[in-house]
Order: C-alpha cells, then sequence, then structure tokens
C-alpha cells in the first residue's frame, strides 16, 4: 500500500509529490495532464507586489523569501533548469503615480520590496515617468517543471497517464484503493477540474480564464517588463506577453477579443515591432476569497484537498505545498484563512 494518491499532476500536485518524496512517503499520481491545465499554459511569474494596492501579497513576508532556494533544490533534483531569478520593471504611468510611489516606499516596509527608479529604464517603452523595480521576482517554466517532476515519477511507475474517474473510488477509514492501487490517504489537486469532483463540491472555486501571446521582437532584455501586461523574456527574442483575466465564458479557447485586448495593452506601453507567434488560453483554479485552499475533506480522516493557487500557482507552490507536506505527515494544523476548515458549514456531496 502507498502512502498518498495524488490526483492532478500540475504545479499543486507536482510540487506536493516531490516533498512527499523528499520526505520519504510514496506517492503515486494519477494525471489526464490535458494541455490546456493552467500549469501547461502559465506565465509563471512570481511577483509580490499588488501594484493597484500598493502593497505586497497575502503572507508574502513567508512566501517569497524561500522561493529561489526551493526552486534551486528542485532543479538539482531534477537535473533541468525550471526558474529565472529576475527583476520585473514596473513602468509608472505619470509624475503623480512616481510621487506617491517614492512616498509609500519611504514610509513604509515597500522598500524591502521594491526599489523606485526615476529614470526610464530602456528607451524600447514609452513610459518616461520611471519604474519600480520589483525584487524577489522571477519566472518559472511551470510547463517544463512539471513534465519533469512526472518523468521522475513515471521513471518509478509513480504515475498513471489517465482520466482519474472518480466513480471508481472507495475511501474507508482505513484505506483508499482505486482501481486496485492501494492508498493510505488520497489528495485532490485537480485545479478548474475540482467541478468534477464528487466529494469537493462544497469549496469554492471562482475560476478565471487567461489567455497569453508568445511573440518575437527585437528587444533584448534581462527583466520582465511590466505596465497593463507584461514581457517575460524567453529567449531567442520571444517573449510571453499577457495576460487577460474573464469570468464568464471559461473555456480553454484563445479568441481574437483577448489577443486584441494583450496586443492593445503592449502598444500602449511597448514601441517595437513584433509578430505574435502562438496563442493560448487556460483556466485558473482561483478561490472565491482568493487564498489557496488545503486541508481534510470531511467527513474522511484520509482525503485531502491542494488547490486554490489561481493566479499565483509559481510563487504559492514552494511554501504552500511544502506546508501541506507538514500537515499531511505531522499533523501540523493549518490556518484558518488557508485551510478547508472555512467551508465547514456547507454541504458536503457525494
Ligand atoms: C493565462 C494564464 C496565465 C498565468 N500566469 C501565471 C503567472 O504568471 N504566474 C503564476 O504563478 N501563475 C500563473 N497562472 C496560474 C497558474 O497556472 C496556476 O496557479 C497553476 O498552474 C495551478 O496549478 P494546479 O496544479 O492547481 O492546476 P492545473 O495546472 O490545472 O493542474 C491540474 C492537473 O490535474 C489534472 N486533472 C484534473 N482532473 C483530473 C482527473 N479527473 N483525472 C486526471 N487528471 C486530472 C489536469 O489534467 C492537470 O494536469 C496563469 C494561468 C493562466 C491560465
Amino acid at each position: 500500500m502507498i502512502d498518498y494518491l495524488i490526483v492532478g499532476g500540475g504545479m499543486a500536485g507536482c510540487n506536493l509529490a516531490y516533498n512527499l518524496l523528499k520526505n520519504q512517503r510514496s506517492v503515486h499520481m494519477i494525471d489526464e495532464n490535458s494541455p490546456s491545465a493552467a500549469s501547461n499554459i502559465a506565465a509563471g511569474i512570481y511577483n509580490p507586489l499588488l501594484p493597484k494596492h500598493h502593497k505586497v501579497a497575502f503572507q508574502a513576508e513567508l512566501i517569497y523569501p524561500i522561493i529561489e532556494s526551493y526552486y534551486l533544490e528542485l532543479e538539482q533534483y531534477l537535473g533541468e533548469t525550471v526558474h529565472f531569478k529576475q527583476p520585473i520593471h514596473y513602468y509608472i504611468e505619470t509624475q503623480a503615480e512616481l510621487n506617491d510611489w517614492s512616498a509609500y516606499a519611504y514610509n513604509s516596509n515597500l522598500s524591502h520590496w521594491i526599489e523606485v527608479h526615476t529614470s526610464r529604464s530602456d528607451y524600447q517603452f514609452k513610459a518616461n515617468n520611471g519604474f519600480l523595480k520589483i525584487k524577489h521576482s522571477g519566472w518559472a517554466d511551470s510547463k517544463k517543471m512539471t513534465a519533469a517532476i512526472k518523468a521522475k515519477l513515471a521513471l518509478e511507475g509513480a504515475l498513471t497517464n489517465a482520466y482519474f474517474d472518480y466513480s471508481e473510488l472507495s475511501i474507508t477509514d482505513t484505506e483508499i484503493n482505486y482501481k486496485g492501487i492501494k492508498a493510505k490517504h488520497i489528495v485532490f489537486c485537480e485545479g478548474c477540474d475540482l467541478i468534477n469532483n464528487t466529494i469537493n463540491t462544497n469549496l469554492e472555486l471562482k475560476p478565471a480564464k487567461g489567455e497569453i501571446l508568445i511573440i518575437k521582437t527585437e528587444l533584448d532584455i534581462d527583466y520582465i517588463a511590466q505596465q497593463g501586461v507584461y514581457m517575460v523574456p524567453l529567449g531567442n527574442q520571444l517573449y510571453k506577453v499577457g495576460s487577460t483575466f474573464s469570468w464568464d465564458v471559461l473555456d480553454e479557447t484563445p479568441t481574437e477579443a483577448g489577443k486584441k485586448e494583450i496586443c492593445f495593452k503592449l502598444e500602449k506601453f511597448f514601441k517595437g515591432n513584433y509578430d505574435v507567434v502562438d496563442h493560448y488560453a487556460g483556466v485558473r483554479p482561483s478561490s472565491g476569497d482568493r487564498r489557496p485552499i488545503l486541508g481534510a475533506l470531511k467527513p474522511y480522516n484520509n482525503a485531502f484537498v491542494f488547490n486554490g493557487l489561481g493566479s499565483k500557482g509559481v510563487a504559492l507552490a514552494p511554501y504552500y505545498s511544502s506546508l501541506m507536506t507538514h500537515h499531511l505527515i505531522n499533523g501540523i494544523p493549518l490556518d484558518k484563512e488557508i485551510s478547508t476548515e472555512r467551508y465547514k458549514n456547507k454541504t458536503i456531496g457525494l
């Protein structure tokens, strides 16, 4: 009997599997590896700043300092480069905004996270009111990372590449049984497809569709540029540019409207010529309260969920997959704000 059966192999499932293995637990993953899974689409940026709110993200002081060391260690395990530490240059539109940012950075602990620059950073950008250099930032190739972790699992016979059929699952107090795979515990990490899970109907996901472009341009920068949209340098003059947010149509189809919106915002701040060479869409597994969702699925004592990574899977996976691992192995309690406990008064299906 294995220790943990994991359903879903995106950023949540893969990073959880890695942490469990690191802690000498056995795992088996079932993943259908949908090409449009959020982890296969994401730009992968991690950015602690919430510019519209002039503050840093929820639990930023816990989450961001460990990202670099976590991914370095993961890269050693995988033998592949999947993470790129890079500053973000967030262009400021007006002089008034620049003055505000200077005051915020001076009066708060924001100076730990940002530097305010009054000069422009590259002549190819239109903004000439300076920029914020965001520290503790960068990006990770979540598609390559999850594929590499799954390749490791496959080598150990610990991956089933298939759809998980909920009707075949049996859970008793002492055993999980899925088509003859026996486990002590099961952890659901299906991203937006949580909606199909016959147990999890009480958890509140508020998924957000996003579209993203790959463009080719002669720009050569070693930072992520941002104003309205971001430009992530991929090398060979290729950049990821995005992304859109919509909550009504939740399919995975790239649209003309999405492309137009991204190009419009890009041309507002970028002067260069470019060609669109690719266009993707996916759905982010955001929660209603924008907090990750970790913990037990009552009434079971051996069924769990790790989801709700929303638009920040790359930033959140290192800290929360490790927290989830310690919760699973050592029973370390989870804050109510992130735990499934916050849904306990809602009805549970099955
Ligand atoms: C356009 C776009 C841009 C983004 N940009 C960023 C960014 O810049 N930075 C950032 O950090 N995040 C970004 N994200 C968000 C990021 O992609 C997510 O936070 C993260 O990938 C979520 O990982 P996950 O494992 O929870 O879900 P997913 O990646 O969706 O993985 C779920 C996995 O479970 C599998 N699965 C589901 N149900 C079943 C089943 N029944 N049987 C078998 N397998 C199943 C799916 O096939 C999939 O492989 C972006 C997302 C989008 C769409």
